[in-house]
């Protein structure tokens, strides 16, 4: 069956050779039987970034969106067991019914996939805190490309018998395996937060009291800079927002403007990345850098696009040295392609990577090859044909 046009929030999008939905893994996986050799490209939510969902003229489209049963609760340890189409909030919306939490919540709450979360090895801005979703992941349910079942993990909490062969899958996006079903273990109630906003008319001096404030240990620490808000407030200063689970006395020069908050001041931030969405075309770059060299970094990248009149904002999980440089095109995409080596130069010298949560997909496919050491390629060339020999999956390199 021929379909319409599939698209994530990358800005790529493209028409599959035909099309699948399962509503359960038995149908997903008698397809798979009785395809073989079948060329796949998966999808959950669709909220991506980076392109990894968009199907090739020749490929099929395996939609995971409807795959959504909650499959088993253990109400004493808090764990529970769903398919992988279920969305972040309805993960959260039931651990919370049952007394649990869930602290990995991404900005696409409503839409993105527990699939495609692990798939990514996507975060939120809690991370800070409570790391990323693979750490709430006990085991999967994997079909290969050719429909065999893999079983990795478990329902204990702590194992170490050999290799932690859940791990290959985390951050896989769609190219070792297809996932079908996770075992994730939720926390207690996360505590609410008393909030701060501090704002500041230099970035580089924002930045600079980011170390100071993780002495403090915050459980969010976001950031966007004056540009970025102009999506949301409109205001003509760069912020921090932090949150503490405590009552936190913050104290710097005069500088800084600080004011104590309610939660809701979080959609200052959390509504730019929705709010960007039509204004131009743009590529998410998702830089990751140690805390130590994130002003470094940020600054020297800024100053590279500026040097060629790219516009840019920059926002993101400051607290993790996660940023996201959304650069914006009229008609002058060249100019970023030209100096991506470069850009990507700059990341490296800063002990940096090109994605913190957001994957490789389609769009930084290239990036990637180029950065990543030989190492990483051969360990990810040898699963790769041990896991779909017959490439029907999308590869990474
Ligand atoms: C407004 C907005 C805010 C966002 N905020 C955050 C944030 O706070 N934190 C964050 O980490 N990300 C964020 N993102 C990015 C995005 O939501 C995440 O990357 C998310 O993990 C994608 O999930 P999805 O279900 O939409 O996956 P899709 O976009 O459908 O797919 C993403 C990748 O995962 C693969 N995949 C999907 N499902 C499976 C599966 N079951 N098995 C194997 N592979 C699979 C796909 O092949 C693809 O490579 C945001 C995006 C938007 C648009």
């Amino acid at each position: 069956m021929v379909t319409s046009e599939i698209a994530d929030y990358s800005g790529l999008h493209g028409t599959p050779s035909d099309y699948f939905s399962p509503t359960s893994v038995a149908q997903l996986k008698d397809f798979l039987k009785n395809n073989p050799l079948k060329v796949i490209r998966i999808g959950g939510g669709l909220t991506g970034v980076s392109g990894g969902a968009v199907p090739l003229s020749h490929e099929c489209f395996l939609d995971l969106s409807k795959l959504t049963a909650i499959e088993w609760y253990d109400e004493d340890a808090g764990i529970i067991q769903c398919e992988a189409g279920v969305t972040m909030h309805d993960l959260l919306q039931f651990a919370q019914s049952k007394g649990w939490d869930f602290p990995v919540i991404p900005g696409s709450l409503n839409q993105a996939t527990i699939g495609g979360m692990v798939a990514c090895n996507g975060g939120g801005p809690r991370s800070l805190k409570y790391g990323k979703i693979g750490n709430y992941m006990l085991a999967l349910d994997i079909l290969t490309p050719t429909g065999e079942t893999i079983h990795v993990g478990g329902k204990a909490t702590k194992i170490s018998q050999g290799i932690s062969d859940k791990s290959i899958w985390i951050g896989s996006e769609g190219t070792l395996g297809i996932i079908t079903s996770l075992l994730i273990r939720c926390t207690p109630q996360v505590p609410p937060l008393h909030f701060k906003r501090i704002a500041c008319h230099s970035l580089t001096e924002l930045m600079n009291v980011i170390p100071s404030l993780l002495k403090l240990d915050p459980s969010i620490l976001e950031l966007a800079s004056k540009d970025a808000l102009k999506f949301t407030s409109n205001v003509d200063e760069h912020v921090i927002w932090v949150g503490f689970t405590n009552p936190t006395e913050i104290s710097f020069q005069a500088s800084f403007n600080i004011t104590d908050e309610s939660e809701a001041i979080l959609e200052e931030r959390f509504n730019i990345g929705h709010k960007l969405q039509g204004y131009k075309p743009f590529i998410d770059l998702d830089v990751s850098f140690p805390i130590k060299h994130s002003t470094a970094a940020v600054n020297a990248l800024s100053q590279l696009l500026d040097e060629h009149e790219l516009e840019h904002i920059v926002f993101g999980h400051a607290g993790d040295g996660n940023y996201h440089i959304h650069v914006f095109f009229d008609d002058n995409r060249m100019v970023w392609e030209n100096i991506q080596q470069k850009f990507d130069e700059i990341i490296t010298s800063h002990e940096g990577f090109i994605s913190g949560e957001h994957g490789i997909g389609r769009i930084h496919s290239e990036r990637y090859k180029r950065t990543v050491s030989d190492w990483n390629k051969n360990i990810y060339t040898a699963l790769k044909s041990c896991l779909d020999p017959n490439n029907q999956l999308p590869s990474l390199i």
